[in-house]
């Protein structure tokens, strides 16, 4: 945008939402060019709007000067779905109010720009729970949540995102704010919206409210642990049994040992370092039998976790992961495959021999007991050979998923990252009228293509 017009626009703006609100100081200007997994693409401006009436002036000014507009949780989003060449970048962050904790109709009414970790501190006060947990959760917000339909480590229990939403308020791409849902245990009225926006990643509308369900917290008790095994598949195998035996655990995480190597020398941790790890949450009557199919299939450690703290310190290994990892190399690709959990110990292998084949480090962790698993490519952004290993390892671990039924996503979400092998997908499993009716629905929520545009649905 030449200069004057982006003057222009800044001025426009800051009448809008007042200009302490408009961000123009370079460096933080420049944390908005970037997601977590360093997909870039330079704003023309950034505003934070604190109502509704605001952010409807804002896309009334951005579809007149025909640009586009990309609404902005924490930006841990990690696809490339929340950066935007050329686009105006509405930060979510003065949503932040949690408005209502209804303990009889359990529900919380929520803004779109609240995080996480600090809805469920304010829950836990009145006895609930949201159980949706991205292991992001100490930073992302209840809106980029929703927009990514995330998941997460409390998943294999309790669902995603998805099984949480009850009710939305959306300001639409023309500026009209809409309802969609009702905050009630049933209600059969009309095509289900809501579902429509969860994993709408930006795409149809923005979220300003919520009404999230909620949960009392749990009251029997939870035994924490650690088992470890000397290989991948046997840890994928014990899954799989677990499953078969009907042993249902609250969380199932899997790490391998440059994960975990990683976070002892990221965060001076000293946990064991074992070619595989999991992070096992399980109600304490059912420890024995786990523990017994743990053992049939060869593990070699299991450490439970003594009190609260302890218990606390396992999950941030996890948690913190990631972070751990990205620090290991100048370029990641993330991984987020799921397959059908009875494929698990063949996709673990898989992996391995990838990396060995091509050449190349993966660290591998995720949610094994949803099959969901995040092999986390390293590569030197400096290196066209390194990249173009990773681009096929990704392309590999996808179409396998593809062919044994699995998805090239379950979790993470599409933007510009996953949009190409999003369409084979589909076409694989007989999906092309879907596609077509979702580009068809886009155009229907957005027809002048202001909202984040060229991505997800509209790209594939
Ligand atoms: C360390 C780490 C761990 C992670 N672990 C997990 C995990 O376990 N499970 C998982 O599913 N994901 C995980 N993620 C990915 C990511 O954190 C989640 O998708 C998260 O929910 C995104 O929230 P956010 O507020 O950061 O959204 P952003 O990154 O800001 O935005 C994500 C998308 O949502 C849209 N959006 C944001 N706010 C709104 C709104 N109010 N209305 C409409 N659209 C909106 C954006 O336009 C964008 O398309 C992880 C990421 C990191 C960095």
């Amino acid at each position: 945008l030449p200069m004057t017009a982006r003057k222009g626009l800044s001025e426009e703006l800051s009448l809008i939402v007042g200009s302490g609100h408009v961000v123009t100081a370079t460096t933080a200007f420049d944390e908005y060019r970037k997601d977590m997994a360093d997909y870039e693409a330079a704003p023309v401006a950034v505003v934070r709007p604190g109502t509704e009436g605001e952010i409807a002036r804002i896309l009334k000014v951005a579809a007149r000067r025909r640009i586009p507009v990309v609404p902005r949780g924490a930006g841990t989003s990690l696809t490339g779905a929340v950066v935007l060449e050329g686009g105006i970048v509405i930060d979510m962050q003065r949503f932040n109010r949690t408005l209502k904790v209804d303990p009889v109709n359990w529900y919380v009414q929520v803004e779109a720009g609240v995080v996480l970790d600090d809805l469920n501190e304010g829950l836990r006060e009145h006895g609930f729970f949201f159980p949706p947990d991205p292991a992001s959760s100490f930073i992302c917000t209840v809106g980029g949540a929703i927009a990514e339909g995330s998941g997460g480590m409390r998943c294999v229990r309790y669902g995603t995102m998805r099984d949480w939403v009850l009710a939305l308020r959306v300001v639409l791409p023309n500026g009209r704010v809409a309802t969609f849902g009702e905050p009630l245990a049933k209600n059969r009225v009309g095509y289900d919206l809501v579902h429509l926006m969860i994993g709408s990643e930006g795409t149809l509308g923005i979220v300003t409210e919520a009404h999230l369900k909620i949960l009392p917290l749990p009251t029997v008790p939870i035994v924490r642990m650690l088992v470890t095994f000397d290989d991948w598949p046997s840890a994928g195998r014990a899954i799989q049994e677990l499953r078969r035996r009907q042993i249902t655990a609250n969380l199932m995480e899997f790490m391998d040992l440059e994960t975990v190597k990683a976070v002892n020398a990221a965060f001076q941790t000293t946990f064991e370092e074992a070619e595989s790890t999991l992070l096992v949450d399980l109600e304490e009557v059912i420890v024995p039998s786990a523990e017994e199919v743990f053992r049939a299939h060869g593990a070699r450690t299991f450490t439970r976790a003594s009190d609260e703290e302890e218990a606390e310190r396992f999950y941030s290994v996890r948690s913190h992961a990631y972070l751990a990892i990205k620090g290991l190399a100048t370029g990641v690709q993330v991984e987020d495959v799921t397959v059908p959990i009875d494929r698990l110990a063949e996709y673990l292998g898989l992996v391995k021999e990838i990396g060995g084949r091509l050449g190349l480090r993966i660290p591998t962790l995720g949610h094994a007991g949803d099959g969901n698993v995040h092999p986390t490519i390293l590569f030197d952004r400096a290196d066209p050979a390194g990249r173009a290993a990773a681009t096929a390892a990704t392309q590999e671990l996808c179409r396998y998923a593809i062919r044994v039924g699995g998805t090239v996503t379950g979790e993470h979400g599409v933007g510009v990252q996953k949009a190409g092998l999003m369409r084979e997908q589909m076409e694989a499993h007989g999906a092309t009228e879907s596609l077509r009716l979702m580009k068809g629905i886009k155009r229907l929520f957005d027809p002048k293509g202001v909202m984040n545009p060229r991505k997800y649905v509209e790209l594939a």
